[in-house]
């Protein structure tokens, strides 16, 4: 298994672990970008969230509600930042789905997800026509083609 994350789950390699349910694990970061950074993993190894079963992406979203709340609560956080790397060229560096929480405080400087885009200077599309294009894709894939749709 060269999988980090499926290794951790297997207890072969150590994690600080916070929370456990039946298809979620939550662990500290190894390298927090603030105290209380915590990743949450879906059981299932799978690279990209499109992957996962639909009910498996449920529960790691639940994990992430009752996980925000008890960070603010326990370090005086005043919001978290919620996101996911979904996929190697997003930045992704392990290859199991994994949505990172990082707790933020006042004036912490970190910024927006939108900060991440800040040098993106390409000319949108009419906003019309790319919303088109995307209700045509899901028309042509309605939720009862995708698969990861079955279990829920
Ligand atoms: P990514 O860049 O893929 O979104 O984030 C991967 C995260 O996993 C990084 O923040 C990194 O610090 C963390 N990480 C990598 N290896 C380990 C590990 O062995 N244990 C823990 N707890 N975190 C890890
Ligand atoms: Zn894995």
């Amino acid at each position: 298994m060269d999988c980090i994350f499926c290794r951790i789950l297997a207890g072969e390699i150590p994690g600080e672990v916070v929370a456990e349910t039946a298809d979620t694990l939550a662990f500290l970061d190894v390298m927090p970008l603030a105290d209380g950074h915590v990743l949450v993993i879906p059981k299932t190894h799978a690279l990209v969230v499109e992957d996962l079963p639909a009910a498996s992406a449920a529960s790691l979203m639940h994990m992430a509600q009752l996980l925000s709340a008890a960070l603010c609560r326990e370090f005086g956080a005043s919001g978290t930042t919620m996101g996911i790397n979904n996929g190697p060229e997003t930045g992704q560096t392990v290859p199991h789905v994994h949505l990172h929480l990082v707790p933020r405080f006042p004036g912490d400087g970190a910024g927006s997800l939108h900060s991440a885009f800040s040098g993106f200077a390409a000319e949108p599309a009419p906003l019309a026509k790319t919303a088109q294009r995307i209700r045509k894709s899901l028309e042509a894939h309605p939720p009862e083609s995708f698969s990861s749709d079955d279990d829920l």
